[in-house]
């Protein structure tokens, strides 16, 4: 396939991730795993629970001594001990005796249920409430009811996790509960940011007329930190090849994983990104049917993979959601990811030129299903329309004509990065 042609989008997905493989991984304490991706199978070391415990705050009770316990007719049994958690209480329980016994208390020996203390017509707190000789249940339980059994969350030898996923907060809280100190995890990408282009400026300076900001070193740099690895924010590199060659080799001296640069790949007199990967590295492509992004360039500067994106930062983004991101996932171990996406019913007619687009749109939940319509410019210049948008509508390639009414596929834009 020649370089100069115009690729789809799963095409182009193809040849980003190629030959991409995970980076090696490393120890980290549990506390710092959070986003991590695990790099080893996790089973459980222990049952959990570890022991069989009361799930109420109440009496530890053989349930055959409950009965026909009922309001009018309670059963009365003789209170033997009392279990606060965290402490054992090493008799064992009798016909027709009870032991007050608090949530998550070990259920002492002959006791095969409990009754919560609000079948013992006790409606207070039982903080500072003295013990009684007895208790009189209003209410039979069945065996096993209010107790959670040894290993019943998980047994011990279970596997947890596999290798690939990105550990969460309840991940974190299921790692602790067995223990788990430590995790061996695939190590974070470095991601080199770069903005090329002369007219841009750093945000703290002044603008002169013709100059503008450079969003993309900032915006790409929050998005390379969201999909899990680390930026290295190089600045900004004005449209001369001498000075990009510097930066590209000052890229593979640290040693980075991945090269993200933005602007100055496209058919500009001063684009010259691609001519220094085709004469420094390997170009594998640079034209993708997409809209917005359509200068859009994968190859290798030396050996480290470089993607080179669009200039305009609707562009930029978009096409590090669809493509830089699952690159960056693959780089850090990320076995598989999910973008969120839905189908919902567009509120009017959309045209397409017939690149597969990817629309700045606002979707939300009706009565009779999920609404989306277009917001603001879809001008690939306007960023506003970005941040007033939640979702992308996907129109695929080669559709040029959407009516009203028609279910569409939706892309969230998610909280936590860009798709
Ligand atoms: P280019 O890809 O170099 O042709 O740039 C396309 C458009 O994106 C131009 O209007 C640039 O001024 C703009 N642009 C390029 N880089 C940035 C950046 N880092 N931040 C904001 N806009 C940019
Ligand atoms: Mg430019």
């Amino acid at each position: 396939m020649s370089q100069d042609e115009l690729l789809n989008v799963p095409e182009a997905l193809e040849m980003v991730l190629e030959g991409i493989q995970s980076l090696p991984s490393e120890e980290v304490q549990l506390p710092n795993a959070n986003g991590r991706v695990l790099a080893q199978k996790i089973f459980a070391q222990i049952d959990l629970p570890p022991f069989t415990n009361s799930s109420m705050d109440g009496f530890a009770v053989r349930a055959v001594d409950t009965r026909g316990a009922s309001q009018d007719h309670p059963v009365k049994l003789d209170v033997v001990g009392d279990i606060s958690a965290g402490h054992v209480v090493d008799i064992p329980l009798g016909k027709n005796q009870a032991m007050r016994i608090m949530t998550g208390g070990v259920l002492p020996h002959g006791a095969d249920a409990v009754v919560p203390v609000e079948y013992t017509g006790n409606s207070e707190s039982l903080v500072n409430q003295k013990l009684e000789p007895w208790v009189l249940i209003h209410q039979e339980v069945s065996k096993a009811e209010f107790i959670r059994l040894s290993g019943q969350d998980v047994h011990k030898g279970t596997p947890i996790l596999s290798s690939g996923h990105r550990v969460r907060p309840q991940d974190i809280g299921i790692f602790a509960a067995l223990g788990t100190s430590k995790l061996s995890v695939f190590q974070r990408p470095l991601v080199a940011v770069i903005s090329t282009g002369d007219e841009l400026v750093e945000i703290g300076k002044s603008l002169s007329y013709g100059q503008i900001f450079d969003a993309n070193g900032y915006a790409l740099s929050a998005a390379v930190e969201s999909a899990g690895a680390t930026p290295l924010r190089l600045g900004i590199v004005p449209d001369d090849a001498n000075k990009l060659r510097q930066v590209f080799d000052q890229c593979v001296k640290a040693g980075v994983d991945l090269i993200l640069s933005s602007a100055g790949v496209s058919m500009g007199a001063y684009d010259f990104v691609r001519m220094i990967i085709e004469e420094h590295g390997h170009l594998e492509f640079w034209k993708v049917n997409i809209r917005p992004g359509k200068p859009i360039l994968k190859g290798s500067y030396q050996d480290t993979p470089i993607m080179g994106i669009p200039g305009n930062p609707v562009s930029a983004l978009i096409t590090f959601g669809i493509f830089v991101k699952p690159l960056i996932h693959r780089l850090g171990g990320v076995k598989s990811f999910e973008r969120g996406w839905l189908f919902a019913e567009i509120l009017h007619p959309v045209s397409s030129d017939g690149r597969e687009s990817f629309l700045r749109a606002y979707v939300s939940q009706g009565e009779s299903g999920y609404k989306v319509q277009l917001v603001g410019s879809q001008d690939s210049g306007v960023l506003s329309s970005l941040v007033d948008a939640n979702a992308l509508v996907r129109i695929p390639a080669g559709k040029k004509a959407t009516e009203k009414g028609e279910l569409v596929e939706v892309w969230i834009l998610r909280q936590d990065g860009i798709l």
